[in-house]
């Protein structure tokens, strides 16, 4: 197990790749490279959060729980996000998954 500031050094770090991750999908609007790497993203976001989970805590139940999480929430990550062709725009599921089939910005039918 780390010492308490390594281990708060090693959260905010992984809060911040998601800071950024998250400022990317809002501030592109480039659909087709937002499409292209966002699989690959979470599921680096997904191995990057299992390892910090376990090497911070140094408990294997943590690793367990947190890859328990990271196989449930890495593909609703991946299949609940889509993007708008024509304006660029993130379109997250809204409240209660409800599946969203044109654009809240512009109007247009999502293709993903
Ligand atoms: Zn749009």
């Amino acid at each position: 197990m780390l010492e308490f500031p390594t281990q708060l050094y090693l959260i905010l770090g992984w809060m911040s790749i998601v800071v950024a991750f998250l400022t990317f999908h809002l501030v592109s609007k480039n659909a087709a490279l937002k499409r292209r790497i966002h699989p690959w993203l979470i599921a680096a976001l997904g191995a990057l959060f299992v390892i910090v989970a376990s090497w911070s805590t140094g408990s294997w139940w943590y690793a367990l729980v947190a890859i328990v999480l990271a196989i449930i929430g890495v593909p609703l990550a991946i299949k609940l996000v889509r993007f708008c062709s024509a304006c660029g725009l993130t379109v997250f599921y809204g409240v209660g998954l409800i599946k969203l089939n044109y654009c809240p910005r512009c109007g247009s039918r999502l293709d993903q």
